[in-house]
């Protein structure tokens, strides 16, 4: 357990004695290296500090320990190699506090239009109570997959019965004209409805369209541009409420209200407030990556009509795109230039090409490359160097995979490699390299996202600092649960404990905070938007 001193004043309620607080110090991470030096471990042992040593080696990917002198020269071309990979706390740090100067940027009326964040206003404010009743339809267009779902929730269960239907999304729809998508999608929610015996009746319906939105109210939602691959002629610019409404009205046997249009990270945000009341700030890590946090409204600038006795409102950052006016250019390597030259939008979205799962195996794949055409890996073989020229065979869910491996073992890898035929003559070292890349990549994408996360937190704390009649700061502790969600996040062993561990290094110390999984947010969640939406009522 880690102490941390409150500050405070012990004459008001509001906030806490002069005591010391015990919050929960980082789980004890399983060390992420399976060839983790004999030095390091008998130092360990010595210093009597293992839990340090394992977080130590969990942070910074470790360098395979050489054999021979041949080996050492190849390891010593690796760290080269991937040196600009591994971050300090004060790149971070840096990195932290622009992503807080331009989530405000995005906030206020004369720096949003040359702010890469936009910090689009969702008109969400309220979060669901728990008291949320009744059957609502819900869609979710996330990148990869399509959902047709439907919850039901019962007031006071704090549970959420679901059932869905998964559709593929083909490189047809996604690159084809837009009206062929919101078709294909009201095809496939009608079938879900005929399967499950949901027609004939009148529904609600919250809609998770996670793709940069300028929204004029919670059910009128003008597509800023696509992301993740997509490029529907006509839809940018125009209203994708519009569009979901028209396509169902293409059916007389559909009666369904679209009330609420969100993104998956209010989604999650909200997901996770209907059974966690503390619960602020919402994150994805999967195709791309995204946050939704909840903000003052006093600071939201360009909020259009009048908020009622709303104080607060969710803020879709839409993230992702921090660093496409080059302030992310520090940290990039000639490896991000390349997977960034090479997709369908160059030099947009620089935050998230460093982080998500649409990018981190080709990101892998050009490190992997260019160590077999070094004769670092494979002894330079001719055969695997050309395997591993193909675009996109490596993915992010063989990373996952890879340092899934227990200390000691090499199952996963060696299927990984099997799969992609590179197994043949396989030496220890080889291993140890594609790891040891594996790592560096996946361990940067973790602390570029925690230095997101800490940035909002940290912003959301400092409404919580007052100053106090001998002119003295006086902060509230702030509890907070940030509800996360995304393949990626879900799937790769230590993304969860890295983020944790950089998160709490770089937040303020009056800031306690618990980072959940908020399964399938953008499901759940569009249905309990639809529940809680004035529009539709
Ligand atoms: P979406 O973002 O489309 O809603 P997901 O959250 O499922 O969907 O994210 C899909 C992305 O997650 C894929 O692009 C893939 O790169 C990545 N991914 C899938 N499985 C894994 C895994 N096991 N480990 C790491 N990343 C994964
Ligand atoms: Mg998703």
């Amino acid at each position: 357990m880690l102490k941390i001193r409150a500050r405070g004043r012990s004459n008001s309620h509001s906030f806490h004695d002069q005591t010391d607080l015990l919050v929960p110090c980082t789980p004890a991470p399983t060390p992420a290296n399976s060839f983790v030096p004999t030095s390091l471990l008998e130092s360990a042992m010595l210093s009597n500090n293992i839990l340090q040593v394992a977080d130590a080696i969990m942070m910074k990917p470790v360098l395979p320990s050489p054999e021979s002198i041949k080996d050492k020269g190849k390891i010593d071309q690796l760290k080269k190699l991937c040196q600009d990979f591994h971050l300090t706390d004060e790149q971070l740090k840096h990195i932290e506090k622009r992503m807080v100067t331009e989530v405000n940027w995005g906030l206020g009326k004369d720096t949003n239009p040359t702010s890469n964040i936009k910090s689009y206003i969702t008109y969400v404010s309220e979060l669901p109570t728990g008291r949320e009743h009744g059957r609502y339809l819900a869609l979710d267009l996330g990148g990869t997959n399509f959902r047709a779902i439907l919850i039901e929730l019962e007031a006071g269960s704090a549970s959420i019965k679901m059932k869905s239907a998964k559709h593929a999304v083909s490189n047809d729809l996604m690159q084809g004209p837009g009206e062929d998508l919101f078709n294909f999608m009201a095809d496939k929610l009608r079938e879900f409805m005929i399967d499950h015996e949901l027609l004939g009746q009148r529904y609600k319906l919250g809609f998770t369209f996670s793709f940069p939105t300028i929204q004029h109210s919670i059910n009128c939602a003008d597509l800023a541009n696509w992301t993740k691959g997509y490029t529907c002629a006509g839809v940018e610019g125009k209203d994708v409420g519009k569009f979901m409404t028209k396509a169902i009205a293409r059916h007389s046997d559909l009666d369904i209200e679209v009330c609420a249009i969100l993104n998956d990270t209010t989604g999650c945000l909200l997901a996770c407030a209907y059974k966690r009341p503390d619960c602020a700030l919402g994150v994805i890590i999967g195709t791309g990556t995204n946050a939704s946090y909840v903000e003052d409204i006093r600071n939201v600038e360009l909020y259009e009509g009048n908020p009622g006795k709303h104080r607060e409102v969710v803020i879709n950052t839409e993230w992702g795109a921090l660093g496409n006016t080059g302030s992310l250019d520090f940290v990039r390597t000639s490896f991000d230039m390349k997977v960034d030259k090479n997709s369908k939008n160059p030099g947009k979205q620089v935050y998230e090409k460093l982080i998500s799962g649409m990018y981190l195996g080709e990101l892998t794949r050009n490190i992997l490359l260019e160590a077999a055409q070094n004769k670092i890996l494979f002894d330079g073989d001719n055969k695997k160097t050309e395997i591993l020229e193909t675009r996109d065979i490596f993915l992010t869910a063989h990373i996952s995979s890879i340092e899934a491996d227990e200390p000691g073992e090499t199952d996963n890898i060696r299927e990984v490699l099997q799969e992609l035929r590179l197994d043949e003559k396989t030496t220890d070292l080889d291993l140890q390299v594609i790891r040891y890349i594996c790592e560096c990549v996946s361990t940067r994408a973790a602390v570029l996202a925690a230095a997101g996360v800490a940035a909002l937190l940290n912003k959301m704390q400092r409404r919580r600092v007052t100053v106090g009649m001998d002119g003295s700061l006086y902060k509230f502790i702030y509890r907070v649960t940030v509800g996360m969600d995304g393949s990626l996040y879900k799937f790769h062993p230590h993304f969860h404990n890295r983020m944790v561990s950089k998160i709490t290094s770089l937040v303020d110390s009056s800031i306690q905070f618990q980072m959940v999984l908020s399964e399938d947010g953008s499901g759940r969640g569009a249905g309990l938007a639809a529940a809680v939406s004035s529009a539709c009522r």
